[in-house]
């Protein structure tokens, strides 16, 4: 029986990072985020949808999305924001499923999903374990603020807007803390692939 492991964090809490270090392990990963990116491509049904919903002014000049528009509508407005949800969000587990079923049929004995709103958006009855990315939270904010050139405020607004990690650490089956060197991340890592028996 394959295992499908769900990977998560909190935002700058070094999810990609540990995302990586598996795929360098061989692990068979899906992305969210790149599902998210593909499912609204030109001719996906997500993708007629929203132009449906939202106008052709939401179209940049080769026919493709503007996320950026999209993305300022949706956040000034929450209906909106809903309506895309309900599109773009099936369209995804649809994605990450499909994905998912082809792995395993191709042979692997692993899967991991990888998804930042994992606890947020309900979405652990896709996976058979859970894995969180830990970092303290002065830690996520000097990395947030370093990484993407936010202000304190702005990245502590950013870092308030989602599920404190102290509250996703409950839910999670194993927990990764982030907040030291790169090799004992790995080690940790290390840990959880032994005690679970993970192939890739
Ligand atoms: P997001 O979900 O917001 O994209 P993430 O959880 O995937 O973030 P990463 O991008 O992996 O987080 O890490 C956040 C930042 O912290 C990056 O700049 C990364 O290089 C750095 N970082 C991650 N882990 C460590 C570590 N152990 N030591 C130092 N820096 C780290």
């Amino acid at each position: 029986m394959a295992m499908i492991v769900g990977l998560t964090g909190g935002i700058a809490s070094g999810k990609s990072t540990v995302s990586k270090m598996l795929k360098q392990k061989g692990y068979t990963i899906i992305d969210a985020d790149i599902a998210a990116r593909e499912v609204v491509n030109i001719g996906e049904d997500a993708y007629f949808q929203i132009i449906k919903d939202f106008g052709e002014d939401i179209l940049l000049e080769d026919r493709s999305l503007d996320r950026k528009k999209l993305g300022s509508i949706v956040f000034h407005n929450r209906d909106k924001r809903l309506l895309l949800n309900n599109i773009v969000h099936p369209a995804v587990r649809k994605y990450m499923l499909t994905k998912k079923d082809e792995a395993i049929n191709g042979g692997k004995q692993t899967v991991i999903m990888d998804i930042p709103l994992l606890f947020e958006s309900q979405l652990t009855y896709m996976v058979d374990r859970t894995i969180l990315v830990y970092v303290e939270p002065p830690i996520q904010l000097a990395r947030l603020m370093e990484r993407n050139q936010l202000s304190k405020e702005d990245a502590l607004a950013r870092i308030q807007s989602q599920m404190p990690l102290d509250e996703k650490v409950k839910l999670a089956d194993a927990v990764i803390n982030n907040n030291t060197e790169l090799n004992n991340t790995k080690y940790q890592l290390e840990t959880i692939i032994k005690k679970w028996k993970l192939q890739p």
